[in-house]
């Protein structure tokens, strides 16, 4: 069972970069890097609006000098105290991303960034080379990836449980955005505004997880893809609210991708199935405790977390409370940021060994994300043709 008795030698002095008052994820982001004690917040520019940003970090608990009025002003001004900074999470709009976590980085700063991580390969890629030179962490908040049954189911895959991988459905489909809310919603505005979310909307904003849930569980390499793409609130044109992606994986496996936020009626909807040769398993964001297993010719089975069936000897499955109870989203983040932590202090103590066990969302899950986006956008808008990722 894990507790909290693992502890870095000192926290983490962490601090954020957007996240401020009314935003989305901020708290998402506080209350898992706070979670097992690995992370302090202790500076920030939690905000466009300086002055509300500064009111915001001090209500949290940040010395009112440590919140700046913007990141250039932050990563300088922390840069020059002993006891500045040493990591810091970036959740901007999209936009944003690539300059605030190339700031980050040449100011020798361990950074988590939002999804998607920028706007296109190119630029991920060069934020992960800056990364390797500076010795430091980046990592991608791909939060989801930290619910311990996809990390069972991961494991069951490798462990070869439902044989070949043929068929993987992805989807994420929500029905939130199915009248143009946008009117009303800053926060759905700037998704449907391109030159604020990228050259997506919602395969960024939210098919990029389910993509990233296929590869850490499957590890299948794509091949090429063709995709379809439309919006069906006309204004939200050229970017999409609706979008479906074919897969063919090198191998032979292959695979589709639904993400939409025009389902209407829906939750959420995040949902992989991987089918096998001999069986198949199926996850879902809105029943994360649990993984359905099915094995052809057998009943169904339904595995819970926490439960000793499981392969317990698998770091990722985290049992932070016992079976039977629900873990959420916290968890799934808490985890996340606990496998960031101890990237962070590895890399710090140049403990490669250390850094080669530990699996966490990084530079090459935000690089794959990009590259999904562009191949998606060179498909649709070319007919829907077939793309080589
Ligand atoms: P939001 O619009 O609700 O909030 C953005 C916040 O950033 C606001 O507080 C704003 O004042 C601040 N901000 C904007 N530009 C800034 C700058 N240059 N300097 C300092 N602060 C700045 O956005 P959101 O919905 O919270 O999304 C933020 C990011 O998080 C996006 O990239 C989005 O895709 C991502 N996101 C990820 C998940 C996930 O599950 N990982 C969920 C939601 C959003």
């Amino acid at each position: 069972m894990f507790n909290e008795e693992r502890h870095l030698t000192s926290p983490i002095r962490w601090g954020m970069v957007g996240g401020g008052r009314g935003s989305e994820i901020g708290h998402a982001h506080r209350a898992a890097a706070r979670r097992d004690g690995f992370f302090q917040l202790v500076a920030g520019a939690f905000d466009l609006d300086a002055e509300r940003g500064r009111e915001f970090g001090s209500n949290l608990g940040v010395a009112p000098e440590r919140c700046y009025a913007d990141y250039t002003t932050l990563f300088a001004s922390e840069a020059a105290r002993e006891d500045g900074l040493q990591a810091v999470s970036i959740a901007t709009p999209n936009s944003t991303h690539y300059e605030i976590t190339k700031a980050a980085l040449e100011a020798g700063l361990h950074v988590v960034c939002e999804k998607p991580l920028t706007f296109s390969v190119a630029e991920s890629e060069t934020l992960k080379a800056l990364a390797a030179s500076k010795n430091r962490v980046l990592g991608v908040m791909y939060g989801y990836s930290g619910f311990p049954m996809l990390h069972q189911a991961r494991e069951m895959v490798r462990r070869g449980d439902i044989g070949d991988v043929r068929v993987v459905n992805m989807q994420f489909a929500h029905g939130f955005h199915n009248t143009a809310v946008e009117e009303s919603s800053p926060g759905a505005k700037w998704r449907m505004n391109p030159e604020v979310s990228g050259p997506t909307y919602v395969l960024g904003d939210i098919g990029t997880h389910c993509w990233q849930a296929m590869e850490m569980v499957t590890g299948l390499v794509p091949d090429e893809l063709s995709c379809m793409r439309q919006s069906f609130i006309e204004s939200r044109a050229p970017l999409e609210d609706n979008a479906h992606v074919m897969v063919k994986f090198k191998g032979g496996a292959v695979g589709t991708l639904w993400a939409s936020a025009v389902n209407a009626g829906s939750m959420h909807q995040q949902k992989i199935r991987i089918v096998g040769s001999k069986a198949s398993i199926e996850w879902w964001d809105e029943h994360p405790n649990q993984l359905k297993y099915e094995v052809q010719g057998q009943p169904a089975q339904l595995l819970d977390r926490g439960m000793g069936y499981l392969y317990g000897d698998n770091p990722g499955v985290c049992a932070r409370i016992g079976g039977g109870h629900a873990e959420g989203f916290f968890e799934s983040w808490a985890n996340i940021y606990h496998r960031f932590a101890l990237a962070m202090d590895a890399m710090e103590r140049h403990d490669q060994a250390a850094l080669d066990g530990l699996w966490y969302p990084d530079a090459d899950a935000g690089i794959s994300g990009n590259r999904l986006l562009e191949c998606c956008v060179e498909s649709a808008d070319g007919g829907s043709a077939w793309v080589k990722f």
